[in-house]
């Protein structure tokens, strides 16, 4: 590849709808980074892209033909992730150094989603189309294959509330994001209900002595009849919503918003859950004969009330509603399913709360990188899970995402690898240990937050001083990213909280009015959530209060 200005590139499984967007994808990223022209040319071409019979469906192959390098997937899909590793291994330094990575890779975890959690006005529920379209795409370079959103029943007071339509719109703008990138598209359902629920239908608060539980959201009484008809409706009218674009997952989530302690209900997890549960799947499959079922086991048995032991015994009895069961927690991993097993041997995903620790609002003070935390996180499951949906409130933590996802395409990458390659791909050469000691202060930081204790001085002050001699080094096109500017900003708020007078100073102020803008925060809102993803600026306010 000698031209300097010019690349062309080969298609050789052209009309494929996916195949001509990672093509498209491709260019953009290239021509992002630097001045050069990629277009598309017939044999000798220097790059080809193609579709290879002898992968697997979701692999990719990076070689040599003849002089071309040459990227071949198992199927669109495939071919994508193999995109993806070219360009994260290709080098942008004023000039376009094509990946010299050779081999064939294969994903090891089938389910590698992520869960936009598509709420409280964050990043998720308030970006444009297109912003959201391409960040979609840049998860799927990096191996994402399916994509989770909520519907916010709990901002909403009903399908009449002016809000509503919106919302509906939304979610089905991720499905058809989703399914123009050939990813599978999964939703929520459970018992948690509009606000303007009628109060009699309400269920009944959940103990949780350990207060990791929640009894947020407006969660219904399936137990009873009137409530389950009520919740069979409003779910049956937002799975009528999709049918025209389609839902491969459906997710059951027992707690924080769901939940029921009543007489009939109780225990939650192993009796009024599974029934309804079980009922939504019957309701679902109804409408997409192939949806899959995901069983979110979060916060089982916190307090023990046999809630692991209770779902053994029931799925041993009939296990043909559900298709995964999902488990995780705050912190360790639950230890049932590691000592004992998997209710109904069935497969095994994790769901890791990649947002809220260690940071408070989420995402209030910067990027929020925590790849140690993951590392240690997933080295306790990593030879049982199959994969799993990763919990997001926003872009803010994009660099976790990449170390987990990666996590599932190959069990034994490090964390510490995934870094190098998101570095060098996202801010350039000649960065990357001056970028990884201001990513490990940062998780240092998180951690003394944690403990409500401060991160030291003139760490924070050194994290700012690398920062900023990154930030003088860094191309344009890296400087303007968003991913550097959090991370920067992040810097600049150590600083102050730490070395510096405290959130309250002009430099502070700045630095989160322009996270403000960069989260599409509303800076006067009227939701009563808002606040928990907005980040503290002077100026912000929240009219109906704050929950
Ligand atoms: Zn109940």
């Amino acid at each position: 590849m000698n031209n300097t200005h010019e690349i062309t590139v080969n298609v050789e499984t052209p009309g494929d709808p996916l195949v001509s967007r990672t093509l498209a994808i491709l260019k953009d990223r290239i021509q992002q980074r630097c001045s050069i022209k990629v277009v598309q040319a017939g044999a000798e071409a220097q790059l080809v892209l193609t579709v290879a019979g002898d992968l697997p469906p979701e692999a990719f192959r990076i070689d040599q033909a003849g002089a071309a390098v040459r990227i071949a997937g198992g199927s669109p899909r495939g071919l994508l992730y193999g995109v993806g590793k070219f360009l994260r291994t290709s080098r942008y330094d004023g000039t376009f150094l094509p990946s010299t990575w050779r081999g064939t890779s294969t994903p090891q975890c089938p389910v590698r989603g992520m869960y936009f959690a598509s709420h409280f006005h964050n990043w998720y529920h308030e970006a444009s189309e297109p912003e959201i379209a391409r960040y979609v795409e840049d998860i799927a370079l990096w191996g994402v294959n399916a994509i989770q959103v909520s519907f916010p029943f709990l901002n909403l007071q009903g399908w009449d509330d002016p809000q509503a339509g919106p919302a509906v719109t939304m979610v089905r703008r991720y499905a058809r994001i989703a399914k123009d990138m050939g990813l599978l598209f999964s939703i929520g359902a459970g018992n948690a209900q509009f606000n303007g629920a009628p109060k009699h239908l309400r269920a009944t608060p959940l103990p949780d002595p350990t207060r990791r539980r929640g009894n947020s959201g407006n969660p219904i009484c399936p137990g009873n009849p009137e409530g389950h008809a009520y919740i069979i409706e409003n779910v049956r009218h937002l799975f009528e919503q999709l049918t025209d674009i389609g839902l491969d997952f459906v997710r059951y989530w027992p707690y924080d918003e769901g939940g029921c302690a009543c007489e009939k209900c109780r225990p939650w997890g192993s009796n009024g859950f599974l029934k309804l549960s079980r009922d939504l799947t019957q309701l679902g499959r109804e409408y997409f004969p192939n949806l899959k079922t995901i069983l979110s086991t979060w916060m089982f048995d916190t307090p023990p009330e046999g809630e692991w032991q209770g779902l053994t015994d029931a799925l041993g009895k009939d296990a043909g509603w559900v298709d995964y069961i999902l488990a995780d927690s705050h912190n360790d991993f639950p230890r049932y399913p590691l000592d004992v097993g998997v209710p109904g041997e069935l497969p095994l995903l994790n769901f890791p709360e990649i947002s809220m620790w260690g940071n408070w609002p989420w995402g209030g003070v910067g990027a929020h990188p925590l790849p140690s935390r993951f590392q240690r996180l997933w080295d306790q499951v990593k030879h049982v899970v199959k994969g799993g949906f990763p919990y997001s409130e926003g872009i803010y933590e994009d660099l976790n995402k990449a170390v987990v996802v990666q996590f599932y395409w190959d069990r034994d990458q490090s964390a510490r690898t995934t870094l190098e390659e998101y570095i060098a791909y996202e801010f350039g050469s000649g960065v990357t240990q001056d970028v990884l000691a201001v990513i490990d202060i940062l998780e240092t930081a998180a951690e003394c937050f944690d403990r409500n204790q401060p991160l030291n001085a003139e760490e924070a002050r050194r994290a700012h001083r690398l920062a900023d001699a990154v930030n003088g080094r860094l191309p344009t096109w890296a400087r303007q990213n968003w991913r550097w500017e959090i991370l920067y900003l992040r810097t600049v708020l150590e600083r102050e909280r730490s070395a510096g007078d405290g959130l309250e100073t002009p430099a502070a102020e700045a630095a989160m009015v322009r996270l403000i803008e960069i989260y599409h925060c509303q800076m006067e809102t009227d939701d009563p959530y808002h606040h928990r993803v907005r980040p503290l600026s002077r100026q912000a306010v929240s009219r109906r209060g704050e929950c």
